[in-house]
């Protein structure tokens, strides 16, 4: 609202300034909402890559597997659920991703011991 009489504009701004603050007190929790929805982006993606792959360990079948970065794209340079859609359809044709679970995460896999 322009004020050409800048007393004016202050008598104004001081009966308008406590309504605004007053409807705008409570935080607008943008920050925890976009987490939120990145939260859920990721646990998408994981369990797309997931089930793309079968769902259990390549090696022994067991169905507590998690993916495996290929050792020649080792590490990658985010977190594998940050990578965009396009990204991870990429990795998974070109069999960036596999899936193993921890005992042959830790031991080796049968085929890697012979
Ligand atoms: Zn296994």
């Amino acid at each position: 609202m322009p004020y050409a009489d800048p007393e004016k504009k202050r008598e104004y701004m001081k009966r308008y300034n406590p309504k605004y603050y007053e409807s705008t007190k409570e935080p607008r929790k943008t920050v925890s909402k976009n987490t939120g929805k990145k939260r859920v982006l990721r646990e998408e993606k994981t369990a797309f890559i997931t089930e793309t792959l079968g769902s259990v360990c390549a090696t022994c079948g067991d169905e507590e597997a998690s993916i495996k970065v290929a050792e020649n794209y080792s590490p990658l340079p985010k977190a594998i659920a940050d990578h965009s859609w396009i990204h991870i359809n990429l990795m998974l044709m070109n069999g960036v991703f596999s899936l193993i679970c921890s005992d042959c995460r830790k031991y080796g896999a049968p085929s890697d011991n012979h």
